[in-house]
């Protein structure tokens, strides 16, 4: 496996797997990996001959008093994690090599989609995102880039740039790796207290409380979102709602009727733990 940091390097190496043939899968990740991550590196080693990881805590996607400086940065148990799963190369940039002359002065942001959601209490969080994105798929260049279900806001956001912006990648979306108990993998989980850690379980069942509610007899969203918010205050005192909300899957406009496709999601602060989660409902289907 190469492990690089420099941007020619990185260049050189995939030059060579492009001309031996090889399609190339990027995951790109901020590293701290666990099984949802690992999900994604499966799926790209199913589909591409050469799997890229990129491990890149972007610090232009993190509003001053964020976790920047708290994420978790576990470099060597990554690197053999990736080892392990077959991935050809890990291009683990620094600050300075990412962003050589400072930040950029260009940003790509997509806008009509971040300022709902995530976007509201994370202002510039999704042009952070789309920036390193997009230099991410120009220094790789791949065929495939694979992007978890957990994030669906980022992973709706990215799809539109690449579409509007003509990038020759494939996005693929993987599902939600969760823990036992439902609760979503993530590398903030490890911010949890063990109270809190058990509380959190009540994010899933909340969003699996909404989905059996829109299933069975397809009420209004303020009626779902009620019984969400209700089922939060009762199972996670602890925690304290950001947004529960039920939007169009593409506009990320909000809906009245759960009657077609919809998003449920909601993002919940679990002291300095921000935790996120989704389901996407067709009631008809
Ligand atoms: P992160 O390192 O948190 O930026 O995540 C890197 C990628 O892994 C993103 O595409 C995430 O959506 C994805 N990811 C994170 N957690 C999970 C999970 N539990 N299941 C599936 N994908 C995930």
């Amino acid at each position: 496996m190469k492990v690089t940091e420099g941007i020619d390097e990185t260049l050189r190496v995939l030059a060579e797997a492009r001309r031996a043939g090889r399609t190339v899968g990027l995951v790109p990740t901020m590293g701290a990996l666990h099984e949802g991550h690992l999900s994604l590196i499966a799926a790209a080693a199913g589909e591409c001959d050469f799997v890229v990881v990129s491990i890149f805590v972007n610090p232009t996607q993190f509003a001053p008093g964020e976790d920047l400086d708290a994420y978790p940065r576990p470099v060597e148990a990554d690197l053999a994690a990736c080892r392990e799963h077959g991935v050809a190369m890990v291009f683990a940039p620094t600050e300075a090599g990412m962003y050589p002359r400072g930040r950029t002065m260009t940003e790509v942001a997509v806008d009509a989609l971040s300022g709902a959601l995530c976007g509201a209490s994370r202002p510039g969080h999704f042009a952070g995102v789309c920036t390193v994105v997009a230099k991410l798929f120009n220094i790789i260049q791949p065929d495939k880039a694979f992007f978890g279900a957990k994030d669906r806001q980022q992973a709706i956001i990215i799809e539109r740039m690449a579409s509007d912006l003509d990038f020759p990648v494939e996005i693929v979306v993987c599902p939600t790796v969760r823990e036992a108990d439902g609760l979503a993998m993530s590398s903030r989980n490890a911010y949890l207290s063990a109270e809190q850690r058990s509380q959190a379980a009540a994010l899933w069942g909340s969003l699996k409380l909404a989905e059996r509610m829109i299933r069975e007899s397809r009420p209004p969203a303020a009626e779902v979102l009620g019984t969400v918010r209700r089922f939060l205050a009762d199972e996670a005192p602890l925690g304290e709602i950001d947004y529960v909300q039920i939007v169009d899957p593409q506009t990320l406009a909000d809906v009245e009727t759960t009657e077609r496709r919809v998003l449920v999601a909601l993002a919940v602060r679990f002291g300095h733990a921000r935790l996120i989660d989704n389901v996407v409902v067709d009631a008809r289907e």
